[in-house]
């Protein structure tokens, strides 16, 4: 359930605002003061800020330009005055969002559940999976850029690191070092393709129980390398 805090000094407006927000189904905490709402606002954890302009102890513009710099939660400013508004527009201090009094509690519902809702997008956007290769003892996180070879972590080099994900990404296919250093390497490299082959042995190192009989990267004799599926 989303919790939202308000803050507003006017004792009626608050509860006229709490009312119709946990009609919608949203939990409320109000407060009065502007530096106890400021200190609540900080320390806990809510999904939305309605923050009145003018309050006692500390206004309303200090309160969201220290959320801000804090927190993205979306923050909703409320004004007696039109002027007021765009004042803190000016002033960019990153509110999401302006009402002025008197308002129509329904039109402020409907605008805390689309800033609740956008802001739930943009965090699940930020959640999504890292993208994984798993083939059997080997994990590639692709997206950390991480390696676990039977659940123990190892450290690659960037080159060794995409060389290895390359060949995890195509396996059972057989690539010369010649493809492999023009994949992995680009044209304008000072090297050759020794270097595929010494990277490749790298590679054995951290990822193979025994080098000489490799269970991943495969040697095609005459030709080059294979991942194994
Ligand atoms: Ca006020």
């Amino acid at each position: 359930m989303s919790r939202v805090l308000i803050i507003e000094d006017e004792v009626a407006i608050a509860e006229l605002e709490k009312d119709y927000l946990e009609l919608s189904g949203f939990t409320v905490e109000t407060e009065t003061d502007g530096t106890v709402g400021l200190k609540r606002a900080l320390s806990e954890d809510f999904d939305m800020y309605i923050l009145d302009l003018m309050l006692s102890g500390i206004d309303g513009f200090e309160i969201c330009k220290q959320i801000r710099e804090e927190k993205n939660t979306p923050i909703l400013m409320v004004s007696a005055k039109k002027d007021d508004i765009d004042k803190i527009r000016g002033l960019g201090l990153g509110a999401d969002d302006y009402i002025t009094k008197p308002f129509s509690p329904s039109e402020l519902v409907a605008r805390v559940k689309a800033h609740l809702a956008r802001y739930e997008r943009l965090i699940g956007s930020n959640m999504t999976e890292n993208d994984i290769i798993e083939i059997r003892g080997i994990k590639i996180d692709k997206t950390a850029r991480r390696v676990w070879v039977n659940g123990e972590e190892k450290q690659f080099t960037t080159k060794e690191f995409d060389l290895l994900t390359f060949l995890a990404e195509n396996p059972n296919r057989v690539f010369t070092k010649e493809e492999l250093f023009r994949e992995i390497w680009d044209m304008e490299s000072i090297g050759d393709i020794a270097t595929v082959t010494v990277h490749i042995k790298k590679i054995r190192e951290k990822v193979e129980m025994n080098t000489n009989k490799p269970q991943y990267i495969e040697t095609i004799w005459g030709v080059g390398y294979r991942f194994k599926l």
